[in-house]
């Protein structure tokens, strides 16, 4: 039998856990209704704490599938892009309401599901989820248009209109952060929706999905699960999608790109980062090692599109920042990301652990690596959990693999500098321009630089997360788009549509 997410969900607690002895099994949720992929297949879905544990099961959805869901949400579309806009600020208002005493349960079922830490991120991440609800509920009166002075004979105006039915698609990484920048934004403004959620970390998507449909009609959210190849391209390819907000990898961003685009469907993309983070010497204090640690994401097993990865030591500062840097990082406890007292939980699945440890014997062959500090080595947790110690490599050259490409996993490449220029070119000397991170004293010396770098994203003397309002999103192969703000509603989720008038 099929249990539908939206049963466990109204009863705080009662989540799947680790110790289930059966899997639980989940629908995916379409036209309101909690229903198995057409095929009847699943997919088993296995925490990264324990490698051999299957805790739930959710549906194989198809191309099939992919066209019910497109079906429901063009079904939905019209009543619900032509409510008053208060009637679904207040959808959002009430969500967030029921979400909140839920923040803990979907913490927990983070950690389960993704292998982030519950204090460290699990946890901060579903709290965002309540914010962006909240935020995006508050902009709903926001999606109007202006007129144009045009004299009292004639009447010209615009309208802000929804695009229609929006294909949101999510990775592993955080999914509920994720499906934050995207879901309210693209509901309050009048759109409804299909999500894809990513086949290694779908429970979260299930359970917010849960709490969504007990507040919207059914149809204008709908969540399919399945893999990319499958169930993913089916809804790029959709005649009916209107829109595909993508995140995901830079690889499998392209392709949506191309093919939704030969349809001329919208497009945005959130994809990879490789991002840099410069210390100007004036900022060898340990309030900025800090701040460096939060942007390398370890606390996310380096799991994260904004991490700051390469890391540009000031040559005055170098040797001291580092040893602070490698004192921080070896207190770091990797541990189950369940307990509160883990600051790092696990990677997301066996295909990930060894690509990062690709990645590292090939930062070890090159000629003149250093190893500032190896974290593996006191590692005091393994199997069956899927761990992984930070790993800081020195003298790394911009032009190695580890410096050019986006690892997703806890290392960071730390690169010397000398002066202004030459740090700015090497910063932006990627593919990439997603994130960035300048820590100077000299004020005038980090506006300039935090300017001249060529990334979405530029923090200055801070290293953490997004906030709603914020526009968020890349340059260069990073993406196209924004997200998670005012502007980024406008103009990833509406289109204009010009009224003129004569009125003699
Ligand atoms: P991925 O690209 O493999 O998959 C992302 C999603 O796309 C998944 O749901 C997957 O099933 C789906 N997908 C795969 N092939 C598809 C296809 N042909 N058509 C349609 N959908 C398809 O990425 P991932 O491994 O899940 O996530 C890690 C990547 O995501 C990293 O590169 C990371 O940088 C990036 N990311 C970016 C951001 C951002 O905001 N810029 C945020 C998180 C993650």
């Amino acid at each position: 039998m099929t249990t539908t997410a939206r049963d466990r969900a109204t009863s705080a607690g009662a989540y799947p856990s680790y110790d289930d002895e059966q899997p639980r099994d989940y629908g995916m949720l379409v036209g309101g209704e909690w229903v198995p992929a057409a095929s009847g297949e699943t997919i088993d879905v296995i925490t990264p704490v324990d490698r051999f544990k299957v805790v739930a099961r959710t549906p194989r959805g198809r191309a099939e599938d992919a066209d019910r869901a497109v079906r429901a949400a063009r079904a939905a579309y019209p009543a619900w892009a032509a409510l008053p806009f208060a009637e679904r600020q207040r959808a959002l208002l009430r969500i967030a309401d029921d979400l909140e005493p839920l923040v803990e349960d979907l913490a927990r079922l983070t950690a389960l599901d993704t292998g982030n830490a519950l204090r460290t991120q699990a946890r901060p991440e579903a709290a965002l989820l309540v914010q962006a609800f909240r935020y995006f509920a508050g902009l709903a009166g926001e999606v109007k248009g202006v007129t144009l002075p045009t004299g009292d004979e004639a009447l010209s105006y615009t309208r802000r209109l929804p695009l229609g039915v929006v294909a949101g698609i999510l990775p592993w990484n955080s999914p509920l952060m994720i499906a934050a920048f995207k879901l309210p934004a693209a509901l309050v403004s009048g759109n409804t929706m299909v999500l894809k959620a990513a086949e290694d970390a779908p429970l979260t998507i299930l359970e917010l999905a849960a709490v969504c449909a007990r507040h919207l009609p059914p149809g204008v959210l709908n969540v399919v699960t399945g893999y990319g190849a499958e169930v993913g391209e089916a809804l790029v390819v959709h005649e009916d999608v209107d829109k595909v907000s993508f995140t995901g990898s830079t690889a499998v961003g392209a392709g949506v790109a191309s093919r939704a685009g030969q349809r001329l469907a919208h497009v945005s993309l959130e994809l990879g980062g490789k991002s840099p983070c410069v210390v100007f010497p004036d900022s060898d204090t340990d309030a900025v090692v800090e701040q460096v640690l939060l942007a390398t994401r370890f606390a996310r097993q380096g799991q994260s599109c904004t991490s700051g990865s390469r890391l540009f030591l000031h040559e005055d500062i170098h040797d001291s920042f580092l040893d602070k840097l490698v004192a921080r990082a070896s207190e770091l406890r990797v541990g189950d990301p369940r307990e509160e007292s883990s600051d790092i939980g696990c990677i997301i699945n066996e295909r990930q652990w060894q690509r990062v440890q690709g990645y590292i014997e090939d930062g070890l062959a090159q000629d003149g690596v250093g190893v500032a500090y190896d974290g593996r080595a006191s590692l005091a947790v393994g199997e069956p959990g899927l761990y992984h110690a930070p790993m800081i490599l020195t003298q790394v050259s911009n032009d190695w693999r580890i410096a050019r490409e986006e690892i997703f996993g806890p290392v960071l490449s730390v690169l010397r500098w000398k002066d202004e220029d030459e740090v700015v070119r090497m910063a932006n000397d990627t593919h990439y321009g997603l994130a960035a991170f300048v820590f100077a004293r000299d004020i005038g010396a980090a506006m300039r630089t935090a300017h001249r770098i060529e990334s979405g994203w530029v923090q200055v003397n801070q290293g953490g997360g997004q906030l709603p309002g914020q526009s968020y999103g890349g340059m260069k192969a990073s993406g196209q788009g924004r997200e998670f703000s005012l502007e980024g509603m406008l103009e990833g989720f509406t289109q204009i549509q010009q009224v003129n008038v004569r009125l003699t």
